[in-house]
């Protein structure tokens, strides 16, 4: 077969085949089509789409491409449950979420991957924190689920190797943002780590790869029928990306966000409501609650009463981090050289989120190559949430750099990204709307 045949085909709006898909994902993992064929097809893909039958074959190529998890015999006495974010700025969900719904009963084997465009990574985020393995072997990653309750994970060589390789290419050419794509590498990962139930977080806004709730509902269904043909029962939040999650964004800082909100110290609300809105849907779609106001109040109480921190200090140590990470968390995460507030004036009325990914790549603390190394210590933290009075006693954020300069250019590039107003400007919700399965 020749794969230039199969990027014609594609090019020109035709349907590929269960034969060509099953070449194009064995070639993505043993490297046989290089990087330039696979960006053409990805184009192609991007600019064509696939239809639900192309979508599924792709997916379960991609979830057969390495070991597939099984659970089954690991005698588990919950549910297998994961969350999935289809990327945004400020998004350090998986790091609260996981130990919460591990709280509260569920097992959350999460395989999370790398910055994607705009978007940061929880693999990236996890490796600010010193000595934490993100590519265990698969026994270590089932005795780590099976003692803490969670392992937050990268993609390892074995697992869904064809979506590691078509990510880092489609990171770098623009092809993210493609409902076929992003179903196919979201589940082909979710599939492949062996989940009974996952519950997606679909980001919608300027700070996500759907930018409107309509393209978001549609990825919604797409992923939620796709899950389905693959017996994983899948719950999706469509939730506002119009702002960065939270005050921080970058891999360090958001890190140490996190820990003050495991502390139960700092719970940014916008945050607070996502974080609970989708541990408490895990526990809906692993069947450990039948009520969402009872399964809310079960994950707030993980966070108060410190299981949820514990859990996570369990897990990072078990995965080779300091074992009194939650506790010491500031010694051991690196420090930016350069912190600089940012001032503006009047109400924040808007922020283009995407340019604020975007400055915190400029910083370094995110790709524009495959495989480029990141200084995973610079970012923004204090960023203010829409609504807020900004004055000289408020700055917009704190911006941490490498040196003066790139400092200089993160100032620019965040004050060309927000526009303020003379009134407090209405705000967005944070959850629009909850797809409980029947797409
Ligand atoms: N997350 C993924 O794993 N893949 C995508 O394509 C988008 C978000």
């Amino acid at each position: 077969m020749l794969f230039t045949d199969i990027i014609r085909r594609k090019r020109d709006g035709g349907e590929l085949g269960a034969e060509e898909i099953a070449f194009f994902v064995s070639g993505l993992a043993d490297e046989s089509i290089p990087a330039e064929q696979v960006s053409a097809l990805a184009m192609a893909i991007f600019l064509n789409s696939m239809t639900f039958e192309e979508t599924s074959k792709l997916t379960l190529a991609m979830a057969g491409s390495g070991t597939m998890l099984d659970w089954s015999e690991e005698g588990l006495d919950g549910p297998v449950v994961d969350k999935h974010s289809t990327g945004g700025v400020g998004d350090k969900v998986s790091f609260l979420l996981a130990p919460i719904a591990a709280a509260c009963g569920c097992y959350v084997p999460m395989i999370s991957g790398r910055g994607l465009g705009h978007s940061g990574g929880t693999t990236d985020k996890a490796e600010s924190i010193p000595g934490y393995d993100t590519a265990p072997d698969f026994d270590t990653f089932k005795k780590v689920v099976k003692s803490t309750g969670c392992a937050i994970i990268g993609q390892t060589a074995d697992l869904a190797p064809a979506d590691r390789r078509l990510y880092s290419i489609r990171d770098v050419t623009a092809t993210v943002a493609s409902i076929p794509l992003i179903t196919a590498s979201i589940l082909s990962k979710k599939i492949a780590a062996g989940l009974g139930a996952l519950v997606m977080d679909v980001k919608v806004g300027n700070g996500a790869f759907m930018e409107n709730e309509e393209k978001a509902r549609t990825l919604a269904h797409s992923i939620i029928k796709t899950a389905a043909r693959a017996g994983v029962t899948t719950h999706a939040l469509i939730t506002d990306m119009n702002a960065v999650l939270g005050t921080a964004a970058g891999n360090a800082v958001e890190i140490a966000e996190s820990m003050r909100y495991l502390r139960n110290e700092q719970r940014d609300s916008r945050l607070d409501e996502v974080v609970i809105a989708l541990s408490a849907e895990m526990l809906i779609a692993g069947d450990i609650e039948s009520d969402r106001d009872a399964a809310k109040r079960r994950c707030s109480d993980a966070v108060t009463s410190g299981r949820a921190a514990e859990i996570f200090g369990r897990m990072t140590a078990a995965l080779g981090g300091p074992s009194d990470f939650v506790e010491n968390y500031a010694s051991y995460l690196a420090e930016a050289p350069v912190q600089r507030p940012v001032f503006l004036r009047g109400y924040l009325a808007a922020v283009d989120t995407r340019a604020v990914g975007h400055a915190i790549i400029e910083l370094g603390g995110g790709r524009r190559r495959v495989g480029e190394v990141l200084d995973l210590s610079v970012g923004v933290t204090d960023f203010a949430p829409v609504g807020t009075l900004l004055d000289s006693e408020r700055p917009l954020a704190i911006v941490h750099a490498a040196s003066k300069n790139d400092a200089d250019a993160a100032e620019r590039n965040l004050l060309a990204a927000c526009r303020t107003s003379a009134e407090a400007p209405a705000q967005n919700p944070v959850v629009y709307e909850i797809l409980d399965g029947d797409a």
